[in-house]
């Protein structure tokens, strides 16, 4: 029998905010050890004192049976001399220089406090700040690491003696949670007028007879304030479209509980599980006929993005209402979402008609984050609160601190150092001063946060992006500009732990290309360090430039014109009769006013404008949503598509668009014609990468870009290229628009070095 041993362990990974300590803790009782348990800038640190077995136990569950909530990457056990010491405790946490540790996201309520919240019995009965170990604020309250009770917004609110028992009773479900709180010391709810005027009554019984009678309502949530309306109710939802300038973008619909969102949509279980995880993302899923959600929720889609309640405030104000609320992030269209009070104050103050606010403070702006059903997995749309800032460990290491600085639309930017890749929230779209203030305050707090310095600083090639400015104001740095849609093979790649090469398909509606013409529909052959253009979508103009993306009517014109198909008789020509004989010389006569571009997006303007499906747009992609909702689900057949190489592989993108025009003349309905033209273009995606593997012996496709958000498109080139033999890499973490950019672009400038 040999004495006790004692080890040295360290837990490296999401291991702070998660419950990980009580985890230890409780262990340490199990198998009857000694020592001590704490947090510092590296992760957790354990030391265990007992037998040997008993020790080797502990450390095996530390690997294996962690948190629900933790994500354990690295376990590294030193033995050291044993101490004798008794008990086994909980110590200070340690701050250090170099912070490695991982914030932790926001986390939905979980099913214990739920109950608790509507328990009459329970000292937090509908108490709208019930939190535990396993769910509530994380990263939106945070101001620094190690993460404590004192570096967030919590710690102005001192505990009452009830909650400090809690806190400090290892075999409490609240032992160390930092956000504890209750009715007798933690944050308050108030209802107010615009001017800031307290309203009489209870908060949320109040502000659900507001909703009820049609008012816009902002309310605080984790990482912002949203606009709540009825979701029912046609003319309150028109009001809050027409204040918040936001004329056709579909709003999200918050449903009490899974049953709720069953009357609204088709939720299977996959749905059922990513809705009532503890990430609470808005979910697309199909909507139900006679659903009974207003017309202007979500014009123009069969679909409908649905969430459940991810805090106690949204539980009781749904539980009040009795029926679903829209629930719209609190901003002017593409702008961050406001999460400081006095701002919400001045900027939404014209768009509500009351504020239900609290005083617990928010750090951080974080949008809801949005997910697609594909096939059974998550597709991410937009990766915000519940997501960001969980790291990526790519199986190849960052040997100097990179910032990546993604693009413009759907504005995210990147960390990373050693082994860790941090993608930012979703932070607009960066065309704005306010969206770009967001963008430099947040990379100065996740510099903090993660306290990384960057040496490499990753960029657009766009000269114009206010992301490519910003990184060229940044002294003492190396800079690295990386093609966009490389960027995008780089992201899937990254997405997937592989370093290529690959075949990378990238279809979007704008990127600047390498040659200095806009790309859009490439074919790449791609590793991490480089690309070569392997093939790309025949060429159109767009006349006008910049209008042709709001007028997808011109590039009906445009294509048209290079398909030499006469555009008489047809309803796009009829409709904008006035100016389509200007346009379509434009289109002609070509020059600086109508450049050239390959881009998949503006080729799904065009067929969508030929269908009559939008002839202009309010938003980036609306019209190639609308044709995706066209599509005839019992149709299979495609257009046939010339498809020439293999230097360069080039796809006649006009076949689609003759097809399109000659079945429009025939009167085929326009369902059939949708599908003929994404089976079309699936084919023609297919045949192309065959002919790029044919010249490189290739035989894994990565596909990237914003138009793979099309799951129609996605599932017919994947389907295809899956039945010819190849390997299909698709996004799984980060989105494949342009929100995912900033990833791609900092695993490239760590390849090159
Ligand atoms: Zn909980
Ligand atoms: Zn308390």
């Amino acid at each position: 029998m040999t004495g006790p041993v004692r080890s040295r362990i360290r837990v490296e990974g999401i291991v702070q905010g998660v419950g990980f300590r009580p985890f230890v803790h409780a262990l340490a009782a199990r198998y009857g050890l000694t020592g001590l348990v704490g947090n510092d800038s590296g992760g957790v640190f354990i030391e265990a004192e007992g037998p040997v077995a008993a020790v080797g136990a502990l450390v095996e569950e530390v690997r294996h049976r962690a948190p629900a909530l933790a994500v354990v990457e690295r376990v590294s056990v030193t033995p050291v001399p044993p101490t004798g010491a008794h008990g086994f405790e909980i110590v200070p946490s340690v701050a250090g220089a170099a912070t490695r540790a991982v914030v932790p996201a926001d986390v939905a309520t979980c099913a214990d406090c739920l109950a608790e919240l509507f328990d009459p019995a329970d000292r937090r009965y509908l108490y709208p700040f019930v939190n535990c170990t396993n769910c509530g604020p994380r990263f939106t309250i945070v101001t620094a690491v190690p993460y404590d009770r004192a570096v967030t917004t919590m710690a102005g609110f001192a505990m009452c003696a009830a909650c400090e028992r809690e806190y400090r009773d290892p075999r409490d479900r609240r032992f160390h949670a930092q956000p504890i709180c209750c009715p007798g010391c933690g944050p308050s709810l108030a209802l107010t007028a615009p001017d800031g005027a307290r309203m009489a009554g209870d908060p949320v019984t109040e502000a659900a007879a507001l909703l009820a009678g049609g008012a816009v309502l902002a309310v605080k949530g984790l990482g912002g304030y949203h606009l709540a309306v009825d979701a029912a109710d046609e003319a309150a939802v028109a009001r809050l479209r027409a204040r918040k300038g936001r004329p056709d973008k579909a709003f999200a619909v918050l449903a009490a509980d899974l049953a709720a969102v069953r009357e609204l949509c088709v939720a299977g279980e996959d749905a059922a599980r990513l809705l009532t995880g503890p990430r609470g993302p808005i979910v697309l899923l199909p909507r139900r006929a006679g659903a009974p959600v207003a017309p202007s929720v979500a014009p123009d889609s069969g679909e409908l993005g649905v969430l459940l309640p991810y805090t106690p405030l949204h539980h009781l104000l749904a539980r009040r209402l009795g029926r679903p609320y829209v629930l719209t992030s609190g901003n002017v269209s593409d702008e961050p979402i406001a999460h400081d009070d006095a701002d919400a104050r001045r900027r939404l103050g014209a768009m509500a008609d009351a504020f239900l606010s609290h005083d617990r403070a928010i750090r951080a702006p974080a949008d809801d984050s949005v997910v697609r059903l594909f096939r059974g997995t998550a597709l991410p749309v937009r990766r915000a609160r519940g997501y960001a800032p969980e790291p990526f460990a790519p199986p190849w290491p960052f040997p100097r601190p990179v910032l990546a600085c993604g693009a413009e639309l759907k504005s995210t930017f990147c960390l990373a150092r050693g082994r860790h890749a941090v993608v930012s929230q979703h932070l607009g779209d960066l065309e704005s001063y306010r969206t770009l203030r967001a963008f430099t305050t947040e990379i100065g707090r996740y510099r903090r946060l993660l306290g990384i310095e960057p040496e490499v600083v990753a960029h657009d090639l766009h000269p114009e992006y206010l992301s490519t400015k910003y990184a060229l104001t940044l002294d003492g740095v190396d800079l690295v500009g990386v093609q966009h849609h490389h960027a995008h093979i780089a992201s899937c790649l990254a997405d997937n732990g592989e370093a290529g090469p690959v075949i990378g398909v990238a279809f979007d509606g704008t990127g600047y290309g390498a040659d200095g013409t806009i790309w859009g529909g490439e074919l790449l052959v791609a590793d991490l360090a480089g690309f070569d253009r392997a093939g790309h979508l025949e060429q159109v103009r767009m006349p006008g430039g910049v209008t042709a993306i709001r007028q997808p009517w011109r590039m009906a014109a445009a294509f048209l014109h290079a398909a030499s198909v006469p555009a008489e008789g047809l309803g796009v020509a009829r409709r904008n009769a006035a100016a389509w004989p200007a346009v379509s010389a434009l289109a002609a006569a070509g020059g600086p006013s109508a450049p050239v571009t390959s881009s998949a997006g503006r080729l799904f303007d065009a067929v969508a404008a030929l269908l009559g499906v939008r002839d202009t747009v309010t938003y980036e992609g609306q019209a190639a949503m609308g044709l995706e909702q066209r599509v005839d689900p019992g149709v299979g057949d495609g257009y046939p598509v010339t498809v020439t190489g293999p230097s360069p592989v080039l796809i006649r993108s006009t076949d689609l668009v003759r097809g399109v025009a000659e079945d429009l003349r025939r009167d085929v309905p326009a369902g059939v014609v949708a599908a003929r033209f994404h089976h079309g273009l699936a084919g023609a995606v297919a045949a192309a990468v065959r002919l790029v593997a044919g010249a490189t012996a290739l035989d894994t496709v990565a596909l990237s870009g914003g138009v793979f958000g099309n799951t129609v498109l996605l599932g017919g080139v994947a389907d295809r290229l899956r039945g010819d033999g190849f390997r299909v890499l698709t996004h799984r973490r980060v989105p494949c628009n342009d929100g995912g950019i900033s990833l791609g672009q900092a695993v490239v400038a760590a390849a090159r070095r």
